[in-house]
């Protein structure tokens, strides 16, 4: 990870169009440097997750609704992404949001990358032919043999990339909205975003840090959720989820104290079509069922900050 990392000084500096080519025009094109009005819904509030979750991930193979007036900008943010399988799960489930994996290896952040070309490169095929959704195991298998061939150390759960027992779905038309991204997120976020422009927050099988002097490494403290608090539309969610009972209550006693998130009900949480995919799609959410480990969730919403009445 000695890569320096590359961060636009605000979100307007930052070209988008680099990770959806389908939805912005880059910042150098010659003749317009406006981004493109095939917007996906930038106005998810929290009802509007329902509307796109009945829709259902074999509704359309169409990814956008196009809306001249609104500009594409992300709405979810997948904090410590991993290998992104939260991503690919939920690009189909919500195909008129952006989101992005956030992630400071830079080998796993390489991995996923070519993971989304891969799906898009394999969805355009399939598009031009005109056919269904297809399995994709070899997609995958594919990607874990580059992978190997790059001849770095082993990362920290790379055997999952070797595990082509599972068959995927591929929902044609449906990977354009995600993308992998190498930042540091307690040091950068409000470049890449503006206030309150997150609709959905993910934060799932975080390092645990168990050490005293390592917890300010943590993606959950005072000072990151100031931060998040600052990228999230009002009525936007922090989704967390561990296996490690500890860093579950620490998480809890900050999100808890910190007045402008609070707590969902879990009986609310119930109808929430995200929920399956936090639970259960992630390598690492794989790995913790596999060895039938536990798994503690808890997912905050962002309340209105009476100080900007
Ligand atoms: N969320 C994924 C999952 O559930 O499979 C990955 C979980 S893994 C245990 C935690 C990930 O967070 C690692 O890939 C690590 O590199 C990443 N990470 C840790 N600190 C980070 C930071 N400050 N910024 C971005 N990513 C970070």
């Amino acid at each position: 990870n000695d890569v320096p990392l590359d961060y636009p000084v605000n979100p307007d500096e930052e070209d988008w169009s680099k990770l959806y080519p389908t939805y912005f025009r880059p910042h150098n094109a010659a003749c317009d440097t406006t981004k493109r009005p095939l917007s996906p819904s930038a106005s998810n509030e929290a009802g509007a997750d329902e509307t796109l979750a009945k829709r259902g991930p074999a509704a359309s193979s169409s990814s956008s609704t196009a809306n001249d007036k609104v500009p594409a900008q992300v709405e979810f943010a997948d904090i410590g992404c991993g290998y992104g399988g939260l991503l690919v799960a939920l690009a189909p489930l919500y195909p008129n949001t952006l989101m992005v994996g956030m992630e400071i290896r830079t080998k796993l952040v390489d991995y996923l990358q070519r993971r989304i070309e891969a799906l898009r490169g394999f969805q355009h095929d399939l598009l031009a032919n005109k056919s269904g959704s297809v399995e994709w195991v070899d997609v995958r298998s594919k990607l874990s043999l580059e992978i190997a061939a790059l001849d770095q150390p082993k990362a920290e759960g790379e055997e999952e990339l070797h595990d082509n027992g599972e068959t995927h779905r591929l929902v044609p038309g449906h990977y354009e909205n995600i993308a992998a991204m190498r930042i540091n997120c307690q040091k950068y976020l409000p470049n890449f975003f503006k206030k309150g422009q997150l609709s959905k927050m993910f934060i799932l099988f975080a390092d645990p840090h168990f050490k005293r002097r390592k917890h300010k490494a943590r993606i959950i403290s005072a000072t990151m959720l100031a931060e998040y608090a600052y990228v999230m539309r009002t009525g936007g969610i922090i989704y967390m989820i561990t296996d490690v009972k500890d860093l579950y209550d620490w998480s809890v006693s900050h999100l808890d104290a910190f007045p402008l998130f609070e707590r969902i009900p879990d009986e609310e949480l119930k109808s929430d079509p995200a929920i399956p995919c936090v639970v259960n799609s992630t390598e690492e959410g794989k790995k913790v069922a596999r060895n039938k480990g536990s798994k503690y969730l808890a997912c905050y919403r962002r309340i209105e900050d009476p100080a900007e009445n």
